[in-house]
């Protein structure tokens, strides 16, 4: 009997085409001989009624300054209402399913309120419910400390959730369900007609989770890698295999390997006299450029050179509402595709205001309000260069 960790995210647990779907998922893998874990996200996105930011809103609405235990107090219940109904949802179609929250499942987390790592997984609990033959309901994003008290994962931690039960209990697989078929060369939500990837290796996914592809957690990734345990991104509503997650020895070499996205930086120039600021900006800058009478930094808006008292950011040269774009490209032809990024990137008509290049990838910043058109045209760009590599070789 095989064992197969299976996650849903948000948009998946939020209608019941959704549970219909889930329960036909989970179906087909018990009939393929597995047992079935299954981890579940809140319900829905921003504004549904017990997703996680909506949870976040009500304790913002009293106060914005919100002691993190008992946020994640608060925001754990959203993965525990998804479980308790879609466990009922199973027993309705006559499917044995016991709900558990994650400190149910034996999970121990550090004590980083809203962003802790996980320690340790008992998974005595799970074990004994799999051999009554029930399937599991799990809340993802959740765990509990050494001191009883419940933390959460960061945002998008149940796929974490998911990968660190497959690698405790040694699952066959673990199978990340979402709402697109599979992770693409970039955000489908932005390049409509993108095409997906059949496979991607663990460093490959982890580079572009790690710069803002959202459609697995960076952690999730790492914690696969570790254990070697295979994932597949694949749609809720559909039954296509979705993308494979292995090892590069697995993977044949892309070209291109997809390009990310990520908001919220700001840019500041200061004088490099200012020797108190300048030390904070070498620390918790993404980007900095020095000269012998400036630097200049991108740092993440909410990053700790926000609150340093000693900066007064009003006073220096600043510029707000900046994204990154990362483009990753593989080590087969990288000269000639960085020489076309760069090139394209010269006479393309965005006000590009920095670009970075590393051996394995460009980055950019550029205004907010540009970014999906430059993401779409840079897209196209690259999809023409992949084409005259694979015509070349
Ligand atoms: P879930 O609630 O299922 O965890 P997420 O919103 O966390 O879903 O992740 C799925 C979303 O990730 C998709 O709707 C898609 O817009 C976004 N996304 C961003 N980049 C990519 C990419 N390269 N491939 C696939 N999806 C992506
Ligand atoms: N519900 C949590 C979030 O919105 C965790 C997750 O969806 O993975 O971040
Ligand atoms: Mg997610």
């Amino acid at each position: 009997m095989g064992l197969v960790v299976q996650k849903f995210g948000g948009t998946s647990v939020e209608t019941i085409e959704g549970w219909k779907a889930i329960l036909n998922h989970v179906c087909d893998c018990r009939a393929a001989g597995n047992d079935v874990v299954v981890v579940v996200s809140a319900m829905g996105r921003k504004g549904a009624p017990y997703a996680t930011d909506t949870l976040i809103h009500l304790l913002e609405e009293i106060d914005p300054h919100i002691d993190l235990m008992k946020k994640d107090f608060l925001i754990s219940c959203g993965e525990i209402i998804s479980a308790a109904i879609l466990s009922h949802y199973f027993e309705v179609h006559k499917l044995d399913a016991i709900p558990m929250t994650g400190f149910q499942a034996g999970i121990l987390t550090n004590s980083k309120f809203n962003d802790a790592d996980i320690l340790n997984i008992d998974t005595q609990a799970i074990k004994k419910r799999l051999e009554e033959g029930k399937i599991i309901v799990i809340a993802g994003f959740q765990g509990i400390t050494a001191n009883g008290l419940i933390t959460t994962l960061g945002r998008g931690g149940s796929d974490t959730t998911a990968v660190e039960l497959g690698a405790y209990l040694q699952a066959d697989r673990v199978d990340i369900f979402t709402d697109v078929p599979g992770v693409a060369v970039t955000d489908p939500r932005i390049v409509s007609n993108v095409s997906y990837l059949s496979h991607i290796s663990y460093e490959n996914m982890y580079k572009l989770a790690s710069n803002g592809t959202k459609v697995i957690h960076p952690r999730a990734v790492k914690a696969a890698q570790k254990s070697q345990i295979p994932v597949f991104v694949r749609s809720t509503f559909s039954d296509n295999p979705g993308t494979r997650i292995t090892n590069s020895a697995e993977c044949s070499e892309q070209s291109i390997v997809g390009i990310s996205y990520d908001k919220d930086f700001s840019y500041i120039r200061v004088k490099a006299s200012d020797k108190i600021l300048y030390d904070q900006l070498k620390t918790f800058s993404l980007f900095i450029k020095e000269t012998d009478q400036h630097i200049e930094a991108y740092y993440k808006v909410g990053s700790r050179i926000d609150g340093n008292p000693h900066s007064n950011l009003s006073m220096v040269h600043a510029r707000e509402n900046l994204s990154k774009v990362t483009i990753f490209y593989g080590e087969k032809n990288s000269d000639y595709i960085h020489n076309e990024i760069l090139h394209y990137l010269k006479q393309s008509t965005f006000p590009i205001l920095d670009s970075f290049s590393f051996n394995d990838h460009v980055a950019i910043m550029l205004p907010d309000i540009h970014l999906e058109k430059c993401i779409q045209e840079i897209y196209s760009h690259l999809d023409t260069i992949s084409q005259n590599l694979a015509t070349l070789s």
